[in-house]
């Protein structure tokens, strides 16, 4: 069974922090506690508009890779969250 993991708003600092949790070698990226290689999935981001008060958009949806230790994390089932951009 894997997990449901809701990003939020997915900036920038948020995706540099999800691979500085991580140690680069020369094969990839390895999890600091037990070794691991690091495995991506797929994060569905919402793009929604940020003129809106209101989480709205076109219903548009991109994939952004999504990295996480196998071990320790398990199998991320579904990943998403969210970006707002200008409508324009
Ligand atoms: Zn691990």
């Amino acid at each position: 069974m894997g997990t449901k993991i809701d990003i939020g708003e997915v900036t920038e600092l948020k995706r540099m922090e999800w691979e500085k949790r991580f140690i680069m070698k020369d094969d990839g990226f390895h999890c600091p506690k037990c070794d691991s290689i690091i495995q991506q999935t797929t994060c569905y981001v919402s793009v929604y508009f940020r003129e809106f008060r209101e989480l709205a958009g076109g219903g548009e949806v991109r994939h952004v890779p999504y990295p996480y230790c196998p071990n320790c994390d398990g199998k991320p089932e579904n990943v998403s969250g969210y970006i707002k951009e200008p409508y324009i």
